[in-house]
């Protein structure tokens, strides 16, 4: 005694404990236990497994063989068969099975125990030479490939050799003649080929066979897949490996093979679906060599059965209370289940089935939500490309924003907003994009541009307005003064079709066609049901009234981040901003100001109404003011072109008398035109306007010039610009409150909250207040109503973090900039962190991951743990959020409900995904801890 139990009969083992058994050993054995139709068998647990591989020696174990022996007996026992027995001999699969499914990892042999005498024996007792030689052929091909290392190939084209010589089209075609050659021929190739023949002994063929199934476990293709997906030992560690009796489906018309799913695992529909093909056997239905049926032709083929799959469709879905995935075999007319599990479906279907389940009282809705990963709520949200395309990849970019789109090629914004006012589609093909471009992103089904990073400008963008972007795509190169871009060395011209993956960052030629995303009814079931377990909030990062629509749609309660600066991009606004810039005065600038902000309070008070009742988050001008302004390098460009356009000009006035020179001819042909022209071009030389574009060019030079800055975003930003520009904050606050008033006016509900950026000490906020609270009064006076509002800060700078307890005496919320803290955290600047080493860092396990991308857990993180207990101390009740990139994801979200964040803020199309993680962190409370 003492010696561990290496081997369970289905009938002993602990359905429940996976990691010992793998998945299929404990479904084999708790459908045994259920009473299900399950060929008798054991399981040779992991341990065995792990044990043999440790140990590196040919050769299974003297004890682990003692008790296969053991269980080989009690199977002689209850299958009345015997094992290497002439007179009703017994054969086995042996199948692998690990704790998580490795699909294609480790291979199945069917039909252990046939040897030339057994055969023989097996084809008196069922009269049936074919099928006996059909088991023997599979037999030898099985474990000559898997366990005795030859090439599949090789017995496949033996058997193709014979299927032509005897004329069979298909495999079923093939007499029992014909099978017998087969066997004969593989007995001698395998022979041939290992110098030994084909082991007759079936215990030897056992041994081979579990030898083999353990080693794969080692094998390379395994220890690639686990790695790739991240499979560890505490999810799987070493393969189970099954002997089961055989069952036949190839034993005549009476018999068959399949495998089917409780329900439609594509659509999710409450049906039987699957597959079976009529005397076949094990997996000849997935390897494709005849067309399986549809399992509703089984109805009328075999209605018995039929009757039974349907009961049991019932039974498994009644136990395991998930959509079960089955493999079944029927042997003469009776149905045996051969192995579940639980069915993977797309995003779509598991939410129809989980939602269907809780209303069938099957689950309860926290399991609902649980089934679903956040993250694969994705796939509903956005365009996606159709899987089954046949494409080619062109070039690779970063994925900047998810989802595909196909359009054609524009290399400038206006060129985009032209063709797609004709309803053409269209993509947006820059080297980088600007302010200035942004009415090519709205006309635009996607962007595409060959530098910058996953925060550049158009990545930026285009993830706000949930529109697809590769960004960083080097491969291209853009020329688009002659409207092409060479990619990979073909040349594309505007015009030409082209497909971008955001979410893989491939860019393909042509046209993919791409699955439309459905936002369906049960996935707004599932995400009430969401809201009303998470403890956080979640509102949306959103800055234009469109924006804010969207994420309304997409369930937010709230906006939690409004970025002003966006509302100055708009065609009609971008030259009143960059005159207030330009002004040299105060007074000029007030007055641009005064022009820019009716549209700004406009702005708010169509977004308060959208949102009527709900927190919005209004966070004043951030980014250096240059960013509104052309680059020096293409003003140069410009000043350039438009001063050989004056000398071009003033050439043509030569041009009659040269030409009459050089080719009176011609001149006299065309005499009277060009005097025309050159009429038309002294009117316009008189009206000066090229000099004045020039002059006002050459402004706007020396203004860039001023100022550029060596670090702009450590530099001339957020409440520093406030400070320094006061009348710029004056006008966005006011803005802010005479929106508010005007909704208030008009009976709707709003507290807006104004929202400070880039604040590293208390001083700074006092400063911004006393403007908010002037501004206040006079708006009251003004519309003779109260106009509340709350005062915060983003914390988005070490000090910040440092001086919260201090920050919190006047800031009524905080709002964490994860973006930036990141970057000052680091001291990284992403985007060339995320050019330069981090992907060498993150290949090489220096860091884990790219934490502009995932919340850095344990060093922003914990900067944000602390921050948030200080703020708390001078204001216990503090409302405390997230608006970086990060706080859309399930991990940080995770995270953020333990540090007893209020809420996150994501874009519009994150939502969703982050509402059922808020779930999931509330409902995993337990499994997690902050250390
Ligand atoms: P996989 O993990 O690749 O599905 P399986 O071990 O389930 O591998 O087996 C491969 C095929 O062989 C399946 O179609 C299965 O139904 C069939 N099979 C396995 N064991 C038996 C058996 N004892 N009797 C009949 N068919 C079997
Ligand atoms: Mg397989
Ligand atoms: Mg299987």
């Amino acid at each position: 005694m003492g010696s561990k139990q290496l081997v369970y009969a289905f009938e002993e083992g602990d359905g429940k404990d996976k990691k010992l058994l793998g998945g299929k050993g404990a479904n084999l054995c708790e459908m045994t236990q259920m009473g299900l139709p399950v060929p008798p068998g054991y399981v040779i647990t992991t341990e065995a497994c792990l044990s043999y591989l440790d140990e590196k020696k040919e050769g299974l174990q003297p004890e682990l063989m003692k008790q296969i022996k053991n269980e080989m007996a009690d199977l002689e026992k209850k299958t009345g068969k015997g094992f290497g027995k002439a007179e009703k001999p017994l054969l086995v699969s042996v199948r692998s099975g690990a704790a998580m499914s490795m699909p294609g990892m480790m291979d199945t042999i069917l039909n252990l125990g046939l040897n030339d005498e057994t055969a023989a024996g097996l084809i008196r007792q069922t009269k049936n030479e074919r099928f006996v030689y059909d088991l023997y052929r599979r037999l030898v091909q099985l474990l000559g490939s898997i366990a005795l290392g030859l090439d599949n190939e090789d017995y496949d084209s033996i058997f193709n050799g014979i299927k032509t010589k005897y004329k069979a089209q298909q495999d079923v075609d093939l007499n029992a003649e014909g099978l017998k050659e087969t066997c004969e021929k593989f007995l001698d190739f395998t022979e041939k080929k290992t110098g030994k023949p084909f082991p007759q002994d079936p215990y030897d063929q056992l041994e081979l066979a579990v030898e083999a199934v353990f080693k794969s476990w080692g094998g390379k293709r395994a220890v690639d897949y686990r790695r790739e997906f991240k499979i560890t030992k505490e999810m799987a560690n070493g393969t189970a490996v099954n002997i089961c009796t055989m069952v036949f489906g190839n034993m005549g018309d009476d018999s068959a093979t399949g495998v089917a799913f409780t329900r439609n695992p594509g659509t999710g529909e409450n049906r039987l679906f699957g597959e079976y093909m009529v005397n076949a056997q094990g997996e000849d239905v997935v390897a494709g060599i005849r067309t399986p049926l549809p399992i509703t032709e089984l109805r009328q083929e075999m209605p018995v059965i039929y009757d039974e799959l349907e009961e049991l469709r019932l039974t498994l879905e009644n136990h395991y209370n998930e959509v079960q995935d089955f493999e079944f075999t029927i042997e003469n007319g009776k149905l045996h289940c051969l192995q579940t599990r639980n069915g993977k479906m797309n995003a779509s279907a598991l939410i129809k089935t989980s939602i269907d389940m809780v209303n069938e009282g099957l689950i309860s809705e926290k399991e609902a939500l649980l089934r679903i990963q956040p993250d694969m709520l994705d796939q509903l949200l956005h365009p996606r490309l159709d899987p089954d395309a046949d494409v080619e990849v062109l070039a690779q970019g970063l994925p900047a924003s998810p989802g595909a789109a196909s359009g054609k090629m524009v290399f400038d914004a206006d060129r985009a907003q032209s063709r797609a006012n004709l309803g053409e589609k269209v993509i947006l093909v820059r080297e980088e994009t600007k302010p200035d471009d942004i009415h090519g992103f709205f006309a635009a089904q996607g962007i595409l541009t060959s530098r910058g990073g996953k925060t550049s400008h158009a990545a930026v963008v285009a993830r706000g307005m949930g529109k697809p972007c590769v960004s960083g795509c080097e491969a291209i190169v853009i020329d688009d003064t002659a409207k092409e871009a060479v990619i990979s060395g073909v040349t594309l011209k505007e015009g030409d079709v082209i497909t971008i993956d955001g979410t893989t960052g491939n860019v393909y030629k042509g046209s993919v066609p791409t699955i439309e995303p459905e936002f369906v009814e049960d996935l707004l079931v599932l995400l009430e049901w969401a809201d009303n377990i998470g403890d956080l909030k979640v509102m949306a990062n959103a800055d234009t009234p469109d924006t804010v629509s969207q994420a309304k749609k997409y369930g937010a309660m709230g906006i939690g981040l409004c970025r002003t600066e966006r509302m100055f991009n708009d065609a009609d606004r971008l030259p009143i901003v960059q005159e207030m810039i330009l002004a040299e005065e105060r007074k000029e600038r007030e007055e641009a100001l005064e022009r820019l902000l009716p549209y700004q309070r406009e702005d708010f008070k169509e977004i308060f109404k959208i949102m009527d009742g709900c927190p919005v988050t209004i966070r004043l001008l951030d980014p250096p003011i240059h960013e509104f302004l052309p680059s020096a390098e293409e003003l140069l460009h410009e000043i350039e072109h438009l001063t050989e356009l004056r000398k071009t000009v003033d050439g043509m006035a030569e041009l009659p008398d040269t030409l009459k020179i050089l080719d009176p001819e011609i001149h006299k042909r065309f005499a009277a035109n060009l005097e025309a022209i050159n009429q038309g071009f002294e009117e316009f030389k008189d009206k000066h306007l090229d000099k004045t574009l020039i002059e006002s060019k050459e402004v706007m030079l020396k203004k860039v010039r001023m100022l550029s800055e060596t670090n702009p975003m450590l530099g001339h930003r957020g409440v520093r610009l406030g400070i320094t520009y006061p009348e710029i904050y004056a006008m966005q606050i006011r803005a802010v409150l005479e929106a508010a008033a005007e909704h208030i006016e008009d009976g709707g509900k709003i507290v807006p909250e104004i929202m400070v950026p880039q604040v590293c000490t208390l001083e700074e906020l006092k400063w911004v207040h006393r403007y908010v609270v002037e501004i206040q009064k006079d708006v009251e006076k003004k519309f003779k109503i109260n106009v509340p509002y709350e005062f915060g800060t983003m914390v988005e700078v070490v000090r910040a973090c440092m001086r919260a307890g201090r920050l919190a005496e006047l800031a009524e919320f905080i709002s964490f900039g994860t973006n930036d803290l990141t970057q000052a955290t680091f001291s990284f600047s992403r985007e060339d962190a995320e050019n330069k080493f981090l992907p060498l860092y993150n290949e090489a396990g220096i860091l884990q991951d790219n934490p502009f991308e995932v919340l850095d857990l344990k060093g922003v993180g914990r900067l944000m743990r602390i921050t948030i207990r200080w703020a708390r101390k001078t204001r216990p009740d503090m409302k405390i959020g997230i608006c970086g990139e990060q706080g859309g994801h399930p991990e940080a979200i995770r995270f953020c409900h333990h540090i007893k964040m209020s809420y996150v803020s994501c874009s519009p199309p994150r939502v969703p995904i982050a509402r059922l993680a808020a779930a999931h962190a509330k409902l995993k409370e337990a499994e997690f801890s902050l250390n």
